[in-house]
């Protein structure tokens, strides 16, 4: 049920690892939920040695909720429906600026077999693959979990140590598509891109919002208690079903130095730092 106190959340754009735009607000929000004597029972300043990302946070969470915890996280996920996340997608390309005009959209297999048609037409290092070979290649790969789907995440630095290979070598669909010899190719075609996006979090499923309310709250318990002003790395993804508009893009980097994950790790230094997008800015 709403409360006076959730227009707090109105309108607050936050991200993950900014924890002053979120831990203050957060805190107003739950106040009234806890019990008097919620302060005495987390003791602010006792560093406590448990994991960041053990839901023994959420244990001491609940000893402190007047009511139903399990409610509170339901009510949270409610809650940041209102609110926007500062959010990451990787990916590989000559011009950002098409993000900037079109959004991001979800995979469509159709318009992506287009674009790699064209790709494969337009670019000699992949000559192997033109005439009817790459519509074979296409058949073998029987793979539609990504086609109408799109994802987010929400903590760009676990993103990039550990799933820097969607922008070393853009879609996963096309690598597989390409093979081993066209991942030399991918590797060396466009820049390395992170998309900045703004995500207003009543478009990810509710599903989503609630395990993102859960690590939300556990975060908030550990800062809380340990005093600390770093956040902890999470592999937190959002998986959506709609094309994310232009107005949500709101900036871009070329990461240069990267770790390859499909090389064991190995590092992987790009080139390329700019982009179309880049230029067109300062010229
Ligand atoms: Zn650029």
């Amino acid at each position: 049920m709403s409360q006076p106190e959730d227009a707090i959340c109105n309108g607050i754009t936050f991200a993950w690892k900014r924890p002053s735009s979120w831990v203050g607000p957060l805190t107003t929000w739950l106040r009234p939920r806890f019990r008097d004597d919620w302060s005495e029972l987390l003791r602010p300043g006792s560093e406590r040695d448990i994991c960041c990302d053990d839901d023994a946070w959420l244990d001491l969470l609940d000893t402190v909720v007047a009511g139903d915890p399990e409610s509170l996280l339901h009510d949270l996920a409610d809650v940041l429906s209102r609110t926007t996340l500062r959010t990451f997608h990787g990916t590989r390309t000559h011009d950002a600026g098409s993000f900037f005009e079109a959004g991001l959209k979800v995979h469509d297999r159709v318009e992506m077999t287009k674009g790699l048609t064209m790709l494969v037409e337009e670019n000699d290092e992949l000559t192997a693959l033109r005439g009817d070979r790459l519509s074979k290649a296409i058949e073998q790969i029987d793979n539609r979990t990504d086609d109408g789907r799109l994802h987010v995440v929400a903590d760009d630095a676990f993103f990039l140590d550990h799933a820097a290979h969607y922008l070393i070598y853009g879609s996963e669909w096309i690598m597989a598509v390409l093979g081993p010899e066209g991942r030399r190719f991918l590797r060396s075609n466009g820049a390395p891109t992170l998309l900045e996006i703004d995500l207003p979090l009543r478009m990810v499923h509710p599903g989503s919002r609630y395990e993102f309310a859960r690590v939300l709250a556990r975060e908030w318990v550990r800062l809380t208690c340990n005093e600390t002003d770093w956040t902890s790395p999470i592999d937190f993804a959002f998986c959506l079903a709609v094309d994310i508009p232009p107005s949500c893009i709101v900036g871009h980097a070329h990461p240069t130095e990267l770790s390859d994950p499909l090389e064991g790790g190995r590092p992987y230094r790009s080139a390329v730092s700019t982009c179309l997008h880049c230029l067109r800015d300062h010229s």
